[in-house]
């Protein structure tokens, strides 16, 4: 691999680093990305117009609008910002202008809600490529992905004239709560893809290791609920009162106490929950963020259909009034064998990497699926892979990727594998 993919990659992974931004918020990453695209010469249509709108999940009109304007504050161009009709994302497309397949790259954006370690040992501090953004950091390693991504683009056009087909390359809103494939894929945008690829850096794979995924997402529900209750005075009428908080808490303790499910593990978690006004006021408003898993999108249903129930009862017991939103939302991993037999035939290729066997434990989800899931309905085929790195877990303030090796892994499966589906002389 040329040096200077693999510094231009490490050099994007710790500018996005440095200004984390969460779902449906990230205006400055995708400028980042639509300049450099634009810089390579390629065609890229941004925000809304790779979005179903209607399909839009767990995206809050106001911290959109509050982050338009801290992008602005921080030198995003206005029109550019109005062109992204407050949408997030981008696509650009390679045409090669030679017959052949459709081949499609997607990366994730978005950042983590965790505040990053301060740590002096922290690589990022100590080389001083931390986060900006107090409470906010890529602790998932989306900022790497973002830069592989960049970097396989800038890589095809390059080799343009060693190409045929098209290549596509996806960069993606909101995939942590499961919110931006969706509606992504809804736009139509993988319908035409013969074949689609992406991956996650980390996860059970170590630094060096690569490997292929064909199972394990669990299929995941996410709910935002709001609970009205009704204030009155604690001391002297607490009777006329219905407290909101009590039936929070007990919802929660409720799904956790879900029966366990003998076609498939299960998953809950409730994230956040705020509630009540004042000390001596029977509290009048809970709100919860939860979420739901299950190994079959069965299993999750199962899981979803509780999740009503338990709040239905809540409202009779506690007469309160629950609101329950679907904020997220994704599915199991649809696996392609064949397709999974050509990534790991390229990644056998790959100086210095070590291929593990397939990996399919239940852990995660990842909205990547619902685009494969997409691809393939449409006549298309999909791989997920992943490329290791030493951490000490994901979604933790001390997550860090050793950029300089796991990237170039990745680099290197994506560009074997646009050279074997798109490569004029077949790898
Ligand atoms: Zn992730």
């Amino acid at each position: 691999m040329l040096k200077s993919y693999k510094d231009d990659m490490v050099a994007i992974r710790r500018h996005l680093h440095r200004r984390p931004e969460e779902g449906w918020t990230e205006f400055e990453t995708t400028y980042f990305v639509w300049s450099r695209l634009k810089q390579l010469g390629l065609p890229v249509t941004i925000g809304k117009a790779n979005i179903n709108t209607a399909e839009v999940l767990g995206r809050d009109e106001k911290l959109v609008a509050d982050a338009m304007k801290r992008a602005a504050a921080h030198g995003v161009p206005e029109d550019f910002l109005q062109a992204t009709g407050g949408y997030t994302g981008c696509v650009a497309v390679l045409e090669t202008g030679r017959p052949g397949p459709v081949t499609a790259f997607r990366s994730d954006m978005d950042c983590v809600i965790v505040r990053e370690s301060d740590d002096p040992e922290h690589l990022p501090n100590k080389l001083g490529f931390a986060s900006e953004r107090p409470g906010l950091m890529h602790s998932c390693g989306h900022d790497g992905h973002t830069a592989v991504g960049l970097e396989v683009a800038r890589w095809a056009v390059e080799h343009k004239d060693a190409l045929c087909g098209k290549l596509k390359f996806i960069f993606q809103p909101a995939e942590e709560g499961c919110r931006g494939a969706r509606a992504m894929a809804a736009a139509g945008i993988v319908d035409d893809v013969d074949y689609f690829i992406s991956g996650h850096v980390g996860g059970v794979a170590k630094l060096g290791e690569i490997g292929v995924m064909d199972g394990g997402f669990l299929a995941s529900t996410k709910f935002d609920v709001d609970i009205a209750g009704t204030p009155a005075h604690a001391g002297n009428a607490p009777q006329l009162g219905h407290s909101a908080l009590m039936a929070a808490c007990a919802a929660s303790m409720m799904l956790t106490g879900i029966p366990r499910n003998g076609d498939g593990e299960t998953r809950v978690s409730v994230g956040t929950l705020s509630a009540g006004e004042g000390r001596n006021v029977v509290p009048a408003h809970a709100r919860l963020q939860m979420e739901v898993r299950g190994e079959t999108e069965e299993v999750n249903q199962y899981m979803g259909g509780y999740v009503y129930d338990i709040f239905a009862g809540v409202d009779k017991a506690y007469r309160v009034k629950s609101t329950v939103v679907k904020a997220g939302e994704s599915t199991t991993l649809t696996a392609c064998p064949e397709l999974l037999d050509t990534v790991e035939d390229v990644m056998k290729a790959v100086p210095g990497a070590r291929l593990i066997p397939r990996v399919h434990v239940p852990s995660g989800s990842e909205d990547c699926a619902l685009f494969m899931r997409r691809a393939v309905q449409h006549g298309g085929q999909a791989a997920f892979i992943l490329f290791g790195c030493n951490h000490h877990g994901h979604h933790r303030p001390n997550f860090d990727i050793q950029d300089e090796q796991s990237l170039p892994n990745a680099f290197a499966v994506y560009t074997g594998f646009a050279q074997r589906m798109n490569g004029l002389k077949k790898a």
